[in-house]
């Protein structure tokens, strides 16, 4: 893949977003449990950092999904986790659907706000009795003249206590598990709507989440995404753009502790030198930092393959896999080369240590993702035979 004048452009305008607008007040918003995501989406909405690959007459700047990509990267710079993974839910996990498959009112009501920053938006997939298993969720959307009526709860929503509307995925028929389920855009301050206290978390602690409650929710029709019946498989490719986010994200997020653990070790002396001159360390952070560029290959092949339309959902899956588990080798392994200041909860590296756990867990587990190469890996066996 090649970088264009215009990538590196965008590359500069997010890494000095992140720099002048959200690094300085990270601290801050890591020890409240917040950020304002109000404040800070209209600033990259005013920017146009929300639209990178949705659609100009939607307000969005209609460039091909490498730019988000690039963009994703860079956003890898903030000293957290959870604010990129907030950002990712707006741009990249919340908001695909309504871009693709949402018809004009909900592009004009929904999208453009949320592109401007005006809206926030969260998804909410995961269920207190269904995260893994998408297809096992019980929510329910039932049509009742021109209005579906909501009930059910979700568990674990990103950005939900501060979210304007819900991209919801939920069952609005008794049919199959993989076709009886719809994507539906449900604002947040309908009656019958109410959420749990902020959840208190391991790690992303400035990112919100919450459990939604639904008790009969009455959404208009018109708020159905697509085609009804067609949730899961519109909610699988909205998925494609998130792990895809999510590992372009993580390599920036690896470097910058390889960087800062390189620069604490090269600072810190034990038996009169510094501990980078122990061979061993210099080593573990060369090998850390050679993944790291092996896996942002990967990333630039699945993109580059999705910017021309080809499926990507084995390649995107492998490289979520191993971006949940390199985040969590290279934190670990920084960690321990700063010693007890590792071991503190304001050090730079141990916060990467505890949010980049969620890696593994979140947005589909390694073992979801396994599944899925594995199936591929069937399917390439089985037509040879
Ligand atoms: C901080 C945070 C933010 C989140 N944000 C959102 C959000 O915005 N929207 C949303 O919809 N969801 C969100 N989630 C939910 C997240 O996507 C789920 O937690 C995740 O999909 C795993 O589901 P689960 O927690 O129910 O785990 P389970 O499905 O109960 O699985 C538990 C573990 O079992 C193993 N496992 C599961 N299935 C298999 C299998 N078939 N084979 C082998 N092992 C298996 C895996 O190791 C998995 O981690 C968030 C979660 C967290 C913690």
């Amino acid at each position: 893949m090649i970088l264009t004048q215009e990538h590196l452009e965008l590359k500069r305008t997010v890494a000095n977003f992140v720099k002048n607008e959200i690094n300085p007040s990270l601290d801050e918003w890591e020890k409240s449990g917040l950020f304002p995501a109000k404040m800070l989406f209209k600033k990259m909405g005013d920017l146009g950092l929300l639209g990178i690959s949705k659609p100009e007459e939607y307000g969005g700047m209609g460039l091909d999904y490498s730019y988000e990509m690039v963009a994703a990267e860079e956003l890898g710079g903030i000293r957290c986790g959870g604010i990129p993974m907030a950002i990712g839910v707006q741009t990249n996990m919340a908001t695909p659907a309504l871009a693709r498959f949402g018809s004009d009112f909900i592009k004009k009501t929904y999208l453009t706000p949320a592109i401007a920053g005006d809206l926030i938006a969260c998804i909410g997939v995961s269920e207190p009795g269904a995260g893994s298993d998408v297809a096992g969720l019980t929510t329910s959307a039932k049509k009742e003249g021109n209005n579906y009526i909501i009930n059910g709860s979700k568990m674990w929503i990103t950005n939900a206590t501060q979210a304007d509307f819900i991209c919801l995925l939920a069952n609005t028929s008794e049919g199959a598990p993989h076709k009886n389920k719809s994507l539906i855009v449900v604002p947040t301050n309908l009656p019958g709507i109410s959420f749990s206290e902020k959840l208190d978390k391991l790690g992303m602690r400035s990112s919100d989440t919450a459990q939604i409650f639904f008790d009969n929710v009455c959404v208009p029709e018109n708020h159905l995404i697509g085609e009804e019946g067609a949730g899961f498989i519109m909610q699988m490719q909205q998925f494609q753009e998130e792990r895809l986010y999510i590992a372009a994200m993580s390599l920036k997020n690896m470097e910058l502790c390889i960087d800062e653990t390189y620069h604490y070790t090269s600072q810190r002396q034990a038996f009169g030198k510094p501990l980078i001159a122990n061979q061993v360390i210099q080593f573990r952070l060369s090998e850390l930092q050679t993944e790291v560029e092996l896996l942002r290959s990967l990333v630039y092949q699945a993109c580059d393959k999705y910017v021309h339309g080809e499926d990507v959902t084995r390649l995107a899956s492998m490289a979520k896999l191993k971006s949940g588990r390199l985040s969590r080798e290279v934190s670990d392994s920084c960690l321990q080369y700063w010693g007890g200041m590792g071991f503190m909860w304001d050090n730079i590296v141990s916060r990467f240590y505890r949010d980049n756990r969620l890696g593994s867990i979140g947005g589909g587990a390694d073992e979801i993702m396994l599944g899925i190469i594995s199936k591929y890996m069937r399917q390439a066996h089985n037509s040879r035979a």
